[in-house]
């Protein structure tokens, strides 16, 4: 009897692995081209850090005409949660981060390297352990769980390295005979690897974004299928990897140190190893200390928080790139109105430890993004935002005519407005350009320079009876602002009133802020000519009148 046999035994009905190597034939793609992978597994949670990766990779393969699929790793059925999978496909989606091929529902999938979920592969990856067995590379282990609490014990209370390993890996030198024997008397067991390696030797790799990296060689048996029949992730990854041709996987660092692992793997089973980019985690300023950001303290880790609060999906992508390559903030400096896709993002110049993620800077990045969208981009964007999550808003929007007037101000010129980094902050943003709101909320006027109730009355009578003309152009309203301060006695250039501030009352900037506030009830607001072109002439005097009575 030999391995061969015994690889019959537990799998009678796999198939040769010739079968899958002719099935799924290497990908014919340019040179250079990147085929690289989403691997999560359906948690039901999407994690910013997914996101980020996801962005990462689909933004490789396109620049390289490469290909980015979606693989479902849910060889872990206890994490398995109901819609996992369409959680992940609908943020990816959200973010225009669709892959090429995989997944595409809880069911369907497209590509011709598939299944891409893994649950759905179980009989490929037994052809492959089968093969490993048939070589003497894998092995049937017979330990209990109990018995292998017992050799950690052991191992625990003589302080050696855990695991199993040399002598420790007991299963590992059962002869053939015998373990036929064992699994023909219906004996329970699991699959492990028959680790090559030693631990006092070093292997030597080089990592895409880690560089150099020296680890001691992997020699844990480690297993390869489970009791449930299916695979671990290492087993996996590496099956998977190869039949779907990954040129780079990219990942989360808390894997590095498998590579030891997973590169004997590929070694032992014939196939290239595939180029490694470990991705440094997302961190969080957390009073001083840098920390992961973590799913359950900060809010900001799941993708579903950006859109709760509305930050355009282009502004989170782009503030992603910025941390992902530093050399992204000159680009865009010098670039300022190209899209994402132009900039050339590169693995070897991500951090190799974690970048901080710095919630304000998003909010500044978005404020950018939102300035350079058009009236009807802000209209859209909200109005499918409040659609979801703001039904007062909703409302407001509905007057569609009249809020693309109010959006346009300030807007589609050299210097846009700066004003809304988020969808919820609209509301409170354009709020009183409409009379059901600005009448029936209360309304604070807050009053500067000029606050004594006469004064302000005489300037809002006197401007709308002698200088208010709806028609005039921005130099003869602003020239009107101006003659009416110089009647009431205040000085008409700023500059006139600093070189003899006792000579006036104040100057013709606190006269206009009487009238932004009458107006508007806010200090500050966009350009008050605007303001008024866009409210119309009953609209402005009605309130400026409203304004007189209410001081009176
Ligand atoms: N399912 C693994 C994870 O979510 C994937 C790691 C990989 O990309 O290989 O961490």
């Amino acid at each position: 009897m030999d391995y061969k046999d015994l690889a019959n035994l537990i799998f009678p009905d796999a198939k040769e692995i010739s079968y899958y190597e002719e099935k799924y034939p290497r990908r014919n793609l340019p040179e250079g081209a990147i085929v690289t992978r989403y691997a999560p597994s359906p948690t039901g949670f999407m994690h910013i850090g997914g996101l980020y990766q996801g962005l990462i990779s689909k933004k490789l393969t396109e620049q390289t005409q490469g290909v980015f699929f979606l693989r479902i790793e849910d060889t872990d059925q206890k994490r398995e949660v109901e819609n996992g999978v369409t959680e992940i496909i609908n943020s990816l989606k959200q973010y225009g981060l669709e892959a090429d091929e995989g997944c595409t529902s809880e069911t369907e999938e497209v590509g011709n390297y598939g299944p891409y979920k893994q649950s759905l592969r179980k009989e490929i990856y037994q052809a492959y352990a089968k093969y490993l067995i048939g070589l003497g590379k894998a092995y049937p282990c017979f330990c209990s769980t109990e018995e292998i609490e017992e050799i950690r014990a052991k191992q625990e209370n003589a302080k050696i390295r855990p695991g199993y390993y040399g002598v420790w890996a007991k299963c590992r030198t059962i002869p053939v005979e015998e373990a036929v024997k064992r699994i023909q008397n219906g004996e329970k067991y699991i699959i492990r690897f028959k680790s090559p390696g030693r631990e006092d030797k070093k292997i030597k790799h080089k990592d895409v974004i880690k560089g150099n990296v020296e680890f001691p060689e992997n020699d844990q048996d480690i297993v390869i299928i489970k009791a449930d029949g299916l695979p671990t992730y290492h087993f996996a990854h590496v099956v998977d990897d190869h039949l779907m041709g990954t040129t780079h996987v990219i990942r989360g660092d808390e894997w590095l140190s498998s590579v030891p692992l997973h590169l004997q793997l590929f070694y032992e089973m014939g196939f290239r190893a595939p180029k490694y980019a470990h991705i440094a985690p997302i961190m969080k300023n957390d009073e001083g200390n840098k920390r992961k950001l973590s799913k359950r303290k900060d809010p900001e880790a799941a993708v579903s928080y950006y859109s709760e609060l509305g930050i355009p999906k282009e502004a989170v992508k782009e503030y992603l790139i910025n941390i992902a390559n530093s050399n992204f903030e000159n680009w865009r400096r010098a670039n300022p109105d190209k899209p994402l896709e132009e900039f050339d993002l590169q693995l070897n110049k991500m951090s190799v430890s974690g970048a901080l993620f710095d919630i304000v800077k998003l909010l500044d990045v978005s404020k950018i993004v939102i300035s350079k969208m058009t009236a009807e981009e802000v209209y859209e964007n909200a109005y499918n935002w409040a659609s979801k999550y703001n039904e007062e808003l909703k409302k407001l929007l509905e007057n569609k005519e009249y809020t693309l007037k109010v959006f346009a101000i300030e807007r589609g010129n050299k210097k846009p407005r700066k004003d809304i980094a988020k969808w919820e902050d609209v509301m409170s943003n354009i709020e009183y350009m409409y009379d059901d709101i600005f009448y029936n909320k209360e309304q604070k006027h807050e009053y500067q320079v000029i606050n004594e109730k006469e004064d302000i009355s005489k300037i809002l009578s006197l401007y709308i009876e002698k200088y208010y003309n709806e028609n005039d152009d921005k130099q003869t309203w602003f020239d009107k602002i101006k003659e009416l301060a110089g009647e009431l006695g205040y000085a008409k250039e700023v500059k006139e009133y600093k070189a003899n501030p006792d000579a006036y009352k104040a100057h013709v900037g606190d006269v206009s802020t009487v009238i932004r506030v009458a107006l508007t009830a806010r200090t500050n607001t966009p350009d008050m000519y605007e303001i008024m072109k866009v409210l119309g002439k009953d609209n402005v005097i009605e309130r400026l009148q409203k304004e007189i009575q209410r001081l009176n």
